[in-house]
């Protein structure tokens, strides 16, 4: 895989970290564009305006955004609704980018600014109590600019870079009561 390439798709890329185009993230849809795996408009929240940047990027023809992958949306933002959360905290894992703060059985709330409108969180709510806020009429790109783009990438590698930490902690964590167990363990008589 050609990094070099990945990484400018990568930058042209608006970061909500939605999965609406198939991959995990914008980063791994820009490493599959770059391998020749995925097309360039799959990505709804980059819309047209997305798929002629890459267009240029990468000199191929511009073609209309794929409606399997999504329409072009207003750009909206995750509101909880707080009287009805009832604090089950499954919200809190599916943010790309840590933007719900709460804890178990206390109320929930999202911070607006960090919020990139992924829509990931809906879904897992048992109780439908979040809903996703218009709040501009411009199809989403235009209303979501590259300083918003970057907050979101760098939260997003923050949260990535958090999980990994817990996950290696957990590894050693492991080992080490592996260890104390062989320890405790009556020699072969
Ligand atoms: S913004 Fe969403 S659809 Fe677009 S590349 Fe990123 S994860 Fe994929
Ligand atoms: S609060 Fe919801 S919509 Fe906003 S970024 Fe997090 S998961 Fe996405
Ligand atoms: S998933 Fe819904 S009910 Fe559970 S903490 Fe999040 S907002 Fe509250």
């Amino acid at each position: 895989m050609n990094n070099a390439i990945a990484d400018q798709i990568e930058a042209l890329l608006p970061q909500t970290q939605c999965q609406k185009c198939g991959y995990q993230g914008c980063k791994p849809y820009a490493q599959a564009i770059s391998r020749q795996q995925a097309d360039i408009n799959q990505c709804p929240p980059g819309g047209q305006q997305g798929i002629r940047a890459l267009s240029e990027l990468l000199d191929v023809p511009e073609k209309p955004l794929n409606p399997q992958f999504g329409t072009e949306q207003p750009r909206a933002v995750a509101v909880i609704i707080e009287q009805d959360c009832i604090g089950c905290t499954k919200c809190l894992p599916p943010c790309p980018v840590d933007a719900i703060i709460g804890a178990s059985k206390q109320m929930h709330t999202v911070i607006s600014s960090a919020c990139t409108g992924c829509e990931l969180c809906v879904a897992p709510c048992p109780v439908d109590c979040i809903i996703m806020q218009p709040i501009t009429n411009d199809a989403t790109l235009s209303a979501w600019n590259k300083e918003k783009a970057d907050l979101a990438k760098l939260r997003y590698q923050q949260k990535t870079n958090r999980l990994a930490q817990l996950k290696t902690a957990k590894l050693q964590r492991l080992q080490k009561q592996k260890q104390m167990l062989q320890k405790l363990k009556p020699p072969p008589s």
